[in-house]
């Protein structure tokens, strides 16, 4: 589990960026070892993945989420589990509260899983198509072009390894609707947590509601709120008894939370 010190820096780097270069900081402090090759050559799903478990392990398993209904406006406030959500992926999740440990290792990077996606294959029709699940580097390479359609078809030729129609082989930018779609599915199916959706019913309205859960922008938004946090508790604590930064952050959280409690009730 990353410490005190390694995600305050994440943050600090992090406050200036936009949200793919974010994405990216978060993956690399789930995987502190991996190179920013390695990390963009990551399925999404899988990334996502590490990110959801890099949440349990410094937040915790439950998650607080708010939904706004597109409907009437109404907030709906739910609670979910990371380890209901990772299902199998859960035994990734090192137990225990966040700490002050600086020794860098991850507990993420335990497992013999190579991380980079695998050769998926769809038969639709007189189609058969080689393809991997698409990597964060796929997305940053299409997510400046504005039209859908285009996007899509960029997306298909950069995940495309091999596309036959009766044998014979054809170009990816000729690929057919219903091909993209078994496609999609497959991709879905062998990376699940690309898109982690909620599904619900507004109590409201009724109206039916699928909102698609980010866990970069989730994790980040409570990354910043706990990092504005341990720099208030840092300069209370220098203050109050002269001690470093680096003493501070060394400290364990329930170590801290009592110095602070002792400084503030003077
Ligand atoms: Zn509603």
């Amino acid at each position: 589990m990353p410490g005190a010190v390694d995600v305050l820096a994440t943050w600090e780097a992090g406050t200036t960026a936009g949200a793919a270069e974010r994405t990216l900081l978060l993956h690399a402090l789930a995987r502190p070892r991996a190179g920013v090759a390695d990390l963009k050559a990551t399925a999404v799903g899988q990334r996502d993945a590490e990110l959801f478990a890099l949440r349990g392990a410094l937040f915790g398993d439950r998650m607080e989420v708010v939904v706004g209904c597109p409907d009437c406006g109404e907030k709906l406030e739910f609670e979910l589990g990371v380890r209901a959500l990772l299902g199998d992926r859960a035994h990734q999740i090192p137990d225990g509260p966040g700490s002050s440990e600086r020794d860098g290792s991850s507990e993420l990077d335990g497992s013999s899983d190579p991380h980079a996606p695998q050769v998926l294959h769809v038969d639709e029709g007189s189609w058969s198509v080689d393809f991997h699940s698409p990597t964060a580097a796929d997305l940053e390479a299409v997510s400046g072009i504005g039209d859908a359609d285009a996007a899509r078809k960029a997306l298909l030729a950069r995940i495309v390894i091999r596309a036959e129609r009766s044998g014979r082989k054809i170009d990816a930018s000729r690929i057919p609707a219903p091909v993209q779609q078994a496609i999609a599915s497959a991709a879905a199916v062998a990376d699940p947590a690309a898109d982690v959706r909620l599904a619900m019913q507004c109590p409201e309205c009724s109206q039916k509601i699928s909102a698609e859960l980010d866990i970069s922008e989730y994790l980040w938004r409570e990354l910043d709120v706990w990092a504005r946090a341990i720099l208030s508790d840092i300069h209370l604590l220098a203050s109050c008894y002269g001690w470093s930064e680096d003493q501070i952050l060394a400290l364990s959280p329930q170590r801290r939370r009592y110095y602070v409690e002792r400084c503030v009730d003077g």
